[in-house]
């Protein structure tokens, strides 16, 4: 098989190596968000008549809520929400779990070692979280958009209370594509059991919108067996994506 530049690139970022194969450059330094001001009103706390009207806010209405969130107890030990970054109409809407320590100190998403490995990946297939065209720069999300304390899992109460407002950046975004990383991501976007090895490869749909399922980034940074395989994900990610809507 011959490798083009693109696969070069997209292989050497993900650690995979190819004889004679370039050095991958360092990604691009991210910028972190101002702190997020307060809200002028939180939303009534976990309230179903609340969760329903997130689906009716717009951006800004959208962060405030987002910001002022006291829906369930993960808003005792957060240091700040993060509500995602990038073109408000990208084109490819990428979907995490969770902001882990560093995304709780900064209020961006994967600004850790796993977030330099998507933006290596996302650079790879010609994208970017960076400011440029819905066609170029991506959307970040996370499914959670608090800290679980130590990282841990995500609990079902959680993810059913911070899902309107996923729901409501994927359809205010109305990506051509969703990139779902992980198993959790994957398992809450398309309420399912199902594990990631049987998610992945094919194409599935959220509303209507193709989404394709891949490993999280942070697995691949410990399993590199299954970088090959994010890799052939990719690929049909970008090959979606080319497809007119
Ligand atoms: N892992 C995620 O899923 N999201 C982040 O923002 C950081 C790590």
């Amino acid at each position: 098989m011959r490798w083009d530049e693109r696969q070069r690139e997209m292989l050497a970022a993900m650690g995979v190596r190819v004889f004679g194969l370039p050095a991958a450059e360092a990604p691009p330094p991210v910028t972190a968000p101002a702190r997020a001001a307060a809200p002028p009103q939180a939303l009534a706390a976990g309230t179903p008549g609340a969760r329903a009207d997130i689906a009716t806010l717009d951006w800004p209405a959208l962060r405030a809520a987002v910001a002022g969130c006291r829906a369930c107890g993960l808003c005792e030990s957060r240091t700040q929400t993060v509500f995602g970054v990038g073109n408000e109409r990208a084109r490819l809407m990428i979907v995490g779990e969770a902001p882990g320590e560093n995304e709780d100190l900064q209020g961006e998403p994967f600004v850790g070692q796993a977030g330099k490995l998507l933006d290596n990946m996302l650079r790879a297939i010609g994208l970017t979280r960076a400011d440029d065209t819905p066609e170029r720069q991506v959307f970040i999300a996370n499914t959670l958009k608090c800290r679980p304390p130590r990282n841990r899992n995500p609990d079902p109460a959680e993810t059913a209370m911070c899902a309107p407002f996923l729901e409501r950046q994927i359809e205010l975004v109305q990506p051509r594509l969703l990139l779902a990383m992980g198993r959790f991501a994957a398992q809450s976007l398309l309420r399912t059991d199902e594990p990631i090895g049987k998610l992945r490869g094919r194409v599935h749909r959220w509303r209507g919108i193709p989404v394709v399922v891949t490993y999280h980034p942070a697995y691949l940074l410990r399993s590199l067996a299954e970088k090959a395989r994010a890799w052939d994900d990719l690929c049909l990610a970008a090959s979606n994506l080319e497809q007119p809507p």
